[in-house]
C-alpha cells in the first residue's frame, strides 16, 4: 500500500477544489506559494499515483494533459473560445443504449466530448 502523503493529499484536494480539469503545472504554480519544498516533478509523480490508484483520472486535450478529479463516468465539454473543460452530466444508461442499438459486441465504457461556447464566454459575448 502507497502511504497518503502530504503533499500528495494536498495534490488531490486542490484538484477537488477548482473542479476544471487543470494541468500539472496549473497545480504546481497553485500550490508551491505554501509549499516551497514541492517539484513539478513530485507533482507529477504524484498525480501518476493517484490515478493508479483510481482516485483521479486523465484527459488530454490538443496536446495538453488535464487532470480530472471525477473518476464516475461522465461527458466533458471543450469550450472553443476560451479551452475550458467542464463537466456534463449524462444518462449512462442512455448514452450505452445508443451505442448498443447498432452494436453486437457488449459496451463497457464510452467517452464523449461536447464542443462549443461555454457559459462564461456566452454571457462575455453578450455584454
Ligand atoms: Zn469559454
Ligand atoms: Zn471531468
Amino acid at each position: 500500500m502507497i502511504k497518503y502523503s502530504k503533499q500528495r493529499q494536498a495534490i488531490k484536494n486542490q484538484l477537488l477544489n477548482r473542479g476544471d480539469h487543470p494541468t500539472a503545472e496549473t497545480l504546481y504554480s497553485e500550490l508551491k506559494p505554501s509549499m516551497p519544498n514541492l517539484s513539478i516533478a513530485t507533482v507529477y509523480r504524484n498525480l501518476k499515483q493517484l490515478e493508479g490508484m483510481g482516485e483521479i483520472t486523465i484527459i488530454i486535450t490538443d496536446g495538453a494533459t488535464r487532470y480530472d478529479y471525477n473518476v464516475k463516468p461522465h461527458a466533458h465539454f471543450f469550450c472553443n473560445k476560451c479551452g475550458a473543460v467542464l463537466d456534463i452530466d449524462t444518462d449512462r444508461e442512455q448514452i450505452v443504449k445508443i451505442g448498443q442499438e447498432n452494436f453486437s459486441g457488449s459496451i463497457e465504457g464510452y467517452e464523449v466530448n461536447f464542443y462549443g461556447t461555454c457559459p462564461d464566454c456566452m454571457t462575455k459575448s453578450r455584454a
